[in-house]
C-alpha cells in the first residue's frame, strides 16, 4: 500500500518548488490508489508563522489538491502537526539512547563555539561537532543527566565500531538506492558528525521528527527535492539505529531558472500567491508544474489534473534538472483561458475587474458590478478570450465597454499616408456602416465592410481604423465587430458623432491656422 506525504515547514509562502513536491506526491498516490498525507513540520518555532499555515491551506484549496490525511482532515495517524508530537520524539530519542544509537552531549554552546573558532584559526578542514561526548560511559552519562546537567541527544554515526553487542560492526559507508538516481554510497566520515536529534529544550531537530513520523505514519515513499539528498544517508543510519526499514526514497530533479541557477526570486515570481495575483489559472500552474522534471506523451502539452492523476508514474521522472520557463507558463495560461466559457472566464476575471475599478467607484472604494454590468462583462469575454495571457489584463482591455473613452487626438484617427480630411471622410463612411456591422455575424459585417470599401475605393483597414478609434478610444483594441455588437448601434453612433465633432473642430482650427 503506497503512502506518501508532503511535509512542509511553515516558514514561508508556498512556492513553485514546494508545490512541485506536493503535486508529485499527490499524483503518485492518486495514480497508484495510495494515500497522500499532509504533515506540518513546524518544529522551527523561531521561523514559524501562522500566516504561512493559512497560505498553505489557501493555496492547496485553490489548486484543488486535497490530502487524504492531514491536520485539517484528520486520519488514523493523527496528530499531523509535529509541534503536537513532541512527547513522541522525546520517547524515541530516549529509546535510541538505550539502544546505543545515540548519546548525550553535555557540551555548552560556548564550548562548541570555541571549537569552531579554534578550527577556524587553525584553518582546519574539520567542521561540525568534534564528538567530544561520544565516549562518555552509559553510567556516567545517566548520572550527569540525573544530576540535572543540560544535554542534547546526538546521533552516533557509525564509524566502524560495533553499535552494541547485538548489532554487528557497522561498515563506515552508508548505501541506499534512490528510485530515480540509483545506487548511492556515502562515506560515513563525510556525514555531518553526530548531528543533534533532540535539543536541550526537548524539541526534536528536523532529522529525528521527520524519521519518527515517516515511520509511525507508515510512509512507504519519500518523494522530495534533491536538496535533501545529502540528508538521506543520515536518515538511513537513523532508520537502522531504530531497527526500522526505511521507505523508498526518490529525490526529484532540481528546478532551475533559465540561467541554470536554482529557481529563486531573482528569476521572477516563485510564490503561488504571486502567480495567482497576476492572474494565472490554477489549471495552468498545475499543468506546467507537473511537467517540471517529468515527461508524458511526446507532443502533448495539455494535461488536466484528472489526466495527470491517471498518467503519473515514477518511471516518467527525468534525472536532468528542469528549467522553469516563464514564457511557457504564460502560454499555458493563455491556453486555459481559451478553454473557459464566458461565464467561467467572467467569474475568474471578476475580482481583477473590481480591484481595477472597471465598474466604477463608490465613496468607499471600487464597486462591485450591478446585474447589467455583470451581464455585459460576461458577454465581453468573447472579445478578450483569444488574446489574453493573464486574467489581470482582461479588465484593462475592456475599459471602453464600461465607460465612454475620451476622444483621442485627431492624429490618432488618421491612417498612414492620409490626412485629416481623409480621416473625416472615412469615419463618416464608417458611420453609415454601423447598423450593418452591429447586427449579424463577423462574416456579414466583414462582407458589408468590404462592399463599402469597394464602393469608396479605399482599403478596408483604412475604412475601419477611424471607426475603431472612435468606438474604442484606441488604435489597438479587442475585435471591432464584436465590440460594435456588444455596445449596440446607438452607443457606437453617439461615440462616432462626438469624434466627428472633434475632427470637424480640428479641421476648422486647421483652416483658421492656414489663414493666419
Ligand atoms: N520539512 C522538510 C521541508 O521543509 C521536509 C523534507 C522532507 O520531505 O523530508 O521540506
Ligand atoms: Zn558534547
Amino acid at each position: 500500500m503506497i503512502r506518501d506525504r508532503y511535509a512542509p515547514s511553515p516558514t514561508g509562502l508556498q512556492h513553485v518548488g514546494g508545490i512541485r513536491t506536493a503535486l508529485f506526491n499527490y499524483l503518485f498516490a492518486r495514480s497508484t490508489g495510495g494515500t497522500f498525507i499532509l504533515r506540518l513540520e513546524d518544529t522551527d518555532r523561531a521561523r514559524f508563522d501562522e500566516s504561512f499555515v493559512k497560505n498553505l491551506y489557501d493555496t492547496f484549496c485553490w489548486l484543488r489538491i486535497h490530502w487524504d490525511e492531514g491536520p485539517d482532515t484528520g486520519g488514523p495517524r493523527a496528530p499531523y502537526i509535529q509541534s503536537q508530537r513532541t512527547d513522541l520524539y522525546r520517547k524515541y530519542a530516549e529509546e535510541l539512547l538505550e539502544k546505543g544509537g545515540a548519546y548525550r552531549c553535555f557540551c555548552s554552546a560556548e564550548r562548541l563555539e570555541r571549537v569552531r573558532a579554534d578550527r577556524e584559526a587553525e584553518k582546519s578542514s574539520q567542521t561540525g561537532y568534534d564528538r567530544h561526548c561520544r565516549n562518555i560511559s552509559a553510567e556516567e552519562s545517566a548520572k550527569r543527566a540525573a544530576d540535572g546537567e543540560v544535554f542534547t541527544i546526538r546521533l552516533k554515526i557509525p564509524l566502524g565500531e560495533a553499535i552494541n553487542a547485538s548489532s554487528p560492526a557497522a561498515v563506515p559507508v552508508t548505501r541506499f538506492t534512490d528510485r530515480l538516481l540509483g545506487d548511492i554510497e556515502w562515506k560515513n566520515s563525510d556525514i555531518s558528525p553526530d548531528p543533534v536529534l533532540l535539543k536541550s529544550d526537548g524539541f526534536p531537530t528536523y532529522h529525528l521528527a521527520n524519521i519518527v513520523d515517516d515511520h509511525l505514519m507508515g510512509i512507504s515513499h519519500v518523494l522530495r527535492a534533491q536538496e535533501w539528498l545529502s540528508s538521506t544517508p543520515l536518515h538511513i543510519i537513523l532508520y537502522a539505529a531504530f531497527g526500522w526499514g526505511p521507505p523508498e526514497f526518490c529525490h526529484l530533479p532540481m528546478v532551475m531558472g533559465q540561467d541554470g541557477k536554482k529557481l529563486s526570486k531573482r528569476h521572477g515570481a516563485t510564490s503561488i500567491d504571486e502567480f495567482r495575483r497576476q492572474g494565472y489559472l490554477a489549471e495552468a500552474l498545475i499543468n506546467y508544474i507537473a511537467l517540471l522534471g517529468c515527461s508524458y506523451e511526446e507532443g502533448k502539452d495539455i494535461y488536466t489534473l484528472e489526466d495527470l492523476e491517471k498518467q503519473f508514474s515514477l518511471d516518467k521522472l527525468n534525472k536532468a534538472p528542469a528549467v522553469f520557463d516563464y514564457k511557457k507558463l504564460e502560454w499555458y495560461n493563455g491556453q486555459y483561458i481559451r478553454m473557459k466559457d464566458d461565464g467561467e472566464l467572467a467569474r475568474l476575471a471578476l475580482p481583477f475587474a473590481v480591484e481595477q475599478g472597471l465598474f466604477g467607484k463608490t465613496g468607499t472604494g471600487n464597486s462591485e458590478p450591478n446585474a447589467e454590468q455583470l451581464a455585459l462583462f460576461t458577454a465581453a469575454m468573447g472579445l478578450v478570450r483569444e488574446r489574453a495571457v493573464l486574467l489581470g489584463e482582461i479588465p484593462s482591455k475592456l475599459g471602453y465597454v464600461f465607460s465612454e473613452p475620451g476622444v483621442p487626438a485627431p492624429e490618432e484617427f488618421i491612417p498612414k499616408k492620409a490626412d485629416l480630411e481623409a480621416a473625416r471622410r472615412l469615419l463618416r463612411a464608417g458611420r453609415e456602416l454601423v447598423p450593418a456591422l452591429s447586427a449579424g455575424s463577423d462574416e456579414t459585417a466583414e462582407a458589408a465592410a468590404k462592399a463599402k470599401a469597394g464602393q469608396e475605393e479605399i482599403k478596408i483597414g483604412d475604412l475601419l481604423m477611424p471607426l475603431r478609434v472612435a468606438v474604442t478610444g484606441a488604435r489597438v483594441s479587442p475585435p471591432l465587430f464584436g465590440s460594435l455588437r456588444l455596445l449596440g448601434a446607438q452607443k457606437c453612433l453617439a461615440r462616432i458623432d462626438r469624434a466627428l465633432e472633434a475632427l470637424d473642430k480640428a479641421a476648422e482650427q486647421g483652416n483658421a491656422d492656414l489663414c493666419e
